[in-house]
C-alpha cells in the first residue's frame, strides 16, 4: 500500500469499533443488540479497500454498499470512513451521529456530520489536510501515547495527523453534495470535451468568448504505434472541425483510464495507480483540467489557451496550436495577446506574453495575488486564481496531480 504522506493515527477512548489499513480508515458504533452484520460488512470493506489499493474514493464506494443494503435496524447508528483521493483530497462518508472533523493544512476547519434522516453525507476535501478526526458519539480526547499502524481496535473514534509531503498548494473547499443514494464515487473533472461557445449571461461588458473553433494538426507523435486501449468512457466524441488533442505518453489505470506516468492515483477513478503494472503508450491527452473565468464560463484544458483583449490574429492561434479565449475588461487593461496557457506534457503551466499591466497568480492558501515576470513560463498548480490586468481573474481547476 502506498499512501502519500504518512500519517499518525491516533485512536480516541471510546466503545465503538475503528479500523486502519493501508492508509484507510474506519470508525462504527457498535449496535446494541448481537445483530453485527453491518459492523462486520464495514470491516470487510475497509480490508478489502485496503487489499486493493484502492482510493478513498473506494472505501467510500464500498461503505455506500454496506450501508445501502443494511435495513433500519442493522445499521450502525454512528460510521464514518476516510481516506486518500487524488491532488491530496482526502474522500471522507459520515452517517448517523458520528462526526469528521477537518483542519486542511492551510488553516480551514471543516466539520462533517450525517444527515438528519437516513442516509450519509459524502465529501472531498481539497488538501492537503493536516489533521482529520472521525469521532463517534461520546468520544474522548485523544491521548498521544496511543498510536494505531494498522487493525481494528474498540475505541471512540481516531485522529490522523498527516506530515505533508507537499507543500500546500491546493484547490480550496469542493465539496460534493450529500448523498443519500448509492453512485460513483469518484468524480472527475470531466469538463466537456466539446466545448459551446457560453451564452451564459456574462456580466455586463464581458463579451462572449470565441473558442474551440480551430483544429489542431496532426502531431508526429500520432504516427506512434496505437495503444493497447482507448482511454476513458468518457472518451470525446468530437464535433467536426474541432482540435485533435496532442499525444503524450501515459498509463492506463486499472479501469483503463489514461493518467500521467506519475500519477499516485487516477485522475478518473481515484483508484491507486501502484497497483498495477504500467506499461506507457502514446495517446490523446485528456482534458488536464478546466479554467473556471469569473463570469461564469467554463474553459477545459485540451490544447495551449491564448487570453487577450483580442488574441484571433495572434500566431499561435494561426498555426493552430492554441485556441483563443478572449478576455476584456471595462478598465481596458487586458493586451491584445496578454497570457497564454500552455499544456506541456500532462502539466500545465502559464506565460505573461509582456502585457502591459501584467498577469498575477494567487495559489490556494496565499493571501493575495502575486504578478509573474514577463516572458517566464511558470507551473500552474491546480486551485491557482489568475489575475488578467487589473480585474478579470480564472481559477485554474483539476483532479490531476500538480
Ligand atoms: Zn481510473
Amino acid at each position: 500500500m502506498s499512501v502519500p504522506g504518512a500519517a499518525i493515527v491516533r485512536p480516541l477512548p471510546g466503545d465503538g469499533l475503528v479500523g486502519r489499513d493501508g492508509g484507510l480508515s474506519l470508525a462504527c458504533a457498535l449496535p446494541g443488540r448481537s445483530d453485527t452484520a453491518a459492523v462486520d460488512g464495514l470491516l470487510t470493506a475497509l480490508a478489502e479497500a485496503a487489499a486493493a489499493g484502492e482510493s478513498g474514493h473506494g472505501l467510500v464506494s464500498r461503505t455506500i454498499r454496506v450501508l445501502a443494503g443494511a435495513s433500519g435496524e442493522e445499521c450502525p447508528s454512528a460510521c464514518a470512513v476516510a481516506g486518500p483521493a487524488p491532488d491530496g483530497a482526502v474522500a471522507v462518508l459520515v452517517a448517523g451521529a458520528a462526526e469528521a472533523r477537518v483542519l486542511t493544512a492551510d488553516g480551514r476547519e471543516i466539520t462533517i456530520t450525517g444527515p438528519s434522516r437516513d442516509g450519509w453525507t459524502e465529501r472531498l476535501i481539497s488538501g492537503p489536510v493536516a489533521r482529520l478526526d472521525l469521532r463517534l458519539p461520546g468520544a474522548g480526547e485523544v491521548d498521544p501515547r496511543l498510536r494505531l499502524t494498522s487493525g481494528v481496535v474498540r475505541a471512540g473514534g481516531l485522529r490522523q495527523i498527516t506530515q505533508s509531503p507537499r507543500k500546500p498548494a491546493s484547490p480550496a473547499a469542493s465539496s460534493s453534495p450529500s448523498s443519500s443514494r448509492p453512485s460513483a464515487p469518484a468524480r472527475a473533472p470531466a469538463p466537456s470535451p466539446s466545448p459551446s461557445p457560453s451564452d451564459a449571461g456574462g456580466r455586463a461588458g464581458s463579451p462572449a468568448q470565441q473558442n474551440f473553433v480551430v483544429p489542431l494538426p496532426a502531431t508526429r507523435a500520432e504516427q506512434l504505434p496505437t495503444p493497447p486501449k482507448p482511454s476513458t468512457s468518457s472518451a470525446p466524441s468530437k464535433p467536426r472541425g474541432a482540435p485533435e488533442p496532442q499525444h503524450v505518453l501515459g498509463v492506463n489505470c486499472k479501469n483503463h483510464h489514461f493518467n500521467d506516468p506519475r500519477a499516485r492515483y487516477c485522475a478518473v477513478c481515484g483508484i491507486s495507480m501502484m497497483q498495477a503494472t504500467l506499461a506507457p503508450f502514446m495517446a490523446p491527452r485528456p482534458p488536464l483540467g478546466v479554467l473556471l473565468v469569473d463570469d461564469g464560463q467554463t474553459v477545459p484544458l485540451t490544447t495551449d489557451v491564448l487570453i487577450g483583449r483580442d488574441p484571433r490574429q495572434a500566431p499561435g492561434i494561426a498555426e493552430r496550436t492554441a485556441i483563443p479565449m478572449r478576455l476584456t475588461d471595462d478598465e481596458g487593461s487586458i493586451s491584445r495577446r496578454h497570457t497564454l496557457i500552455q499544456l506541456d506534457g500532462w502539466k500545465v503551466r502559464l506565460v505573461d506574453l509582456g502585457s502591459v499591466n501584467g498577469t498575477a497568480i494567487k495559489t490556494s492558501g496565499a493571501p493575495d495575488f502575486e504578478r509573474i515576470a514577463p516572458e517566464t513560463s511558470v507551473p500552474l498548480a491546480p486551485g491557482t486564481a489568475v489575475r488578467i490586468g487589473v480585474q478579470r481573474t480564472f481559477r485554474f481547476e483539476s483532479n490531476r496531480e500538480a
